[in-house]
């Protein structure tokens, strides 16, 4: 029997990995310098981490954890998201006792059984960046900023940062009175999961993707109309702090968080080059997420961008694979010795250089460096050996030249660097 991978997840080969490693080095390479420190967290937590954190009624909760009991009767689950095991890091190592405020990002791989498709796996990447400890607007259009400066680093086009507030424990009880009050008039034409998610969490209806929840929803009361003055306030600096950054945004009074511990600011970026399964990236404050998991009263904001989504979203035209520097082509045994030497210098000099183990013909050698797409051929032809000569070919411009054996690595290296 051929045993092939589970469904939802996937391989990253070879051939793809330049654009993942890209893109996760210009992510470290953009947060530090926001002052952000990369944190790892394992993979698996005890469930209630994720049920208290994300909230019971959340999809994610309800019906996308893989969740199993491990051989002592725990119960134990596959991490959906970071954030809630990055704050209970912070509370477990008392990372607060050191500087209230932590910076901390994030990138491995996340776990939801969700029904596979394109952009929509069971295992998939995040990136994610948090800050900890901080109540501030100023550090929502920073986090914003740093998001923004990210996604256009890595070449990212026709985005559309969108933005609302979610209000907090004292508003939103009563808008989500108000938003239950007029979908009930309308649970008709809601689907079975929201018509449970009317009673459970009715602000997720906003977010469901069947057409007649979406209608239901046309004209439903707004959340921005129903914040407190400290929520109005903090929402209006944010915009503020945000304009000063220079960044364009859209209210967008629709968005919602799937995700119970959100409070106040909450943000997506769009981008109209990914049709339905649009979402690159979503962010916003959750206030209330401490509480629920440790106790302790600690505001946070951040941000999870997905990486398949992402990647799929990379310019076309961009060269991600790294080619050898140089191919050596050898002929013969005493040929093969030198190439092995030389070779085994160059690697630890950093040059990229590949050889033919299976001795094949000149011919059949110079297709193969073709095929991998090397600068440079160096044939170590036996008659030239003798003379104390080796010919450097430049596969470019297909110019070769005759060069002394001696002092090689150094013309070698003066060649390609
Ligand atoms: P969606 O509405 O598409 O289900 P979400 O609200 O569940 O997204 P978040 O929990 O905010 O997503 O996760 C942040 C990002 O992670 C998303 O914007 C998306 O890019 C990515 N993401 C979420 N679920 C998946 C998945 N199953 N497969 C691939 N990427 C995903
Ligand atoms: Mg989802």
């Amino acid at each position: 029997m051929e045993i092939k991978a589970i469904r939802g997840f996937n391989d990253i080969l070879p051939d793809e990995i330049g654009k993942w490693q890209f893109v996760e080095e210009t992510a470290r390479e953009v947060f530090e310098g926001f002052g952000f420190s990369e944190i790892r967290i394992p993979i698996i937590e005890r469930t209630e981490l994720f049920s208290r954190g994300i909230g019971e009624a959340t999809d994610i909760v309800e019906k996308e954890m893989y969740t199993f009991i491990d051989r002592s009767g725990n119960s134990l689950t596959l991490r959906p998201e970071a954030t809630a095991s990055m704050a209970r890091a912070y509370l477990e190592h008392q990372i607060y006792s050191f500087d209230p405020v932590a910076k901390l990002y994030c990138i491995g791989p996340m776990f939801r059984y969700e029904r596979p498709q394109k952009g929509r796996y069971r295992q998939f990447y995040q990136i994610d960046a948090e800050v900890f400890g901080v109540e501030n607007p100023m550090v929502d259009a920073e986090v914003i900023l740093m998001l923004i400066q990210f996604l256009k680093k890595v070449g990212l086009e026709n985005l559309e940062l969108q933005i609302n507030s979610l209000g907090c424990r004292a508003c939103r009880p009563r808008y989500r009175e108000e938003l239950k009050n007029f979908l009930m008039s309308k649970s008709f034409q809601l689907c079975e999961d929201c018509q449970r998610r009317l009673h459970t969490n009715p602000l997720r209806i906003f977010d469901c993707k069947v057409e007649t929840c979406q209608e239901a929803t046309a004209n439903a009361p707004q959340v921005i109309n129903f914040l407190c003055a400290e929520c109005q306030g903090h929402f209006d600096k944010v915009k503020e702090y945000l304009e000063m950054a220079g960044l364009e945004y859209i209210l967008n009074p629709r968005m919602v968080r799937g995700l119970d511990y959100y409070t106040r600011t909450a943000f997506e970026v769009v981008s109209y080059s990914l049709g339905s399964q649009n979402a690159v990236t979503g962010g916003g404050r959750y206030d209330n997420l401490f509480q629920e998991i440790g106790g302790l009263d600690v505001p946070g904001i951040g941000f999870a961008i997905g990486m398949e989504r992402l990647i799929s979203l990379l310019p076309k035209d961009k060269e991600f694979i790294q080619h050898p520097h140089l191919f050596v082509a050898a002929l013969g045994e005493e040929s093969y010795k030198e190439a092995y030497q030389l070779i085994n210098q160059l690697h630890l000099e950093g040059v990229r250089a590949e050889l033919d183990y299976e001795g094949k013909s000149l011919k059949s050698q110079m297709r193969k460096a073709d095929k991998l797409k090397a600068r440079f051929v160096l044939i170590l032809g036996e008659e030239e050996l003798k003379r104390g000569r080796v010919v450097l070919r430049n596969m470019e411009t297909k110019s070769q030249e005759e060069i002394p054996i001696d002092n090689l690595l150094k013309s070698i290296k003066e060649k390609i660097f």
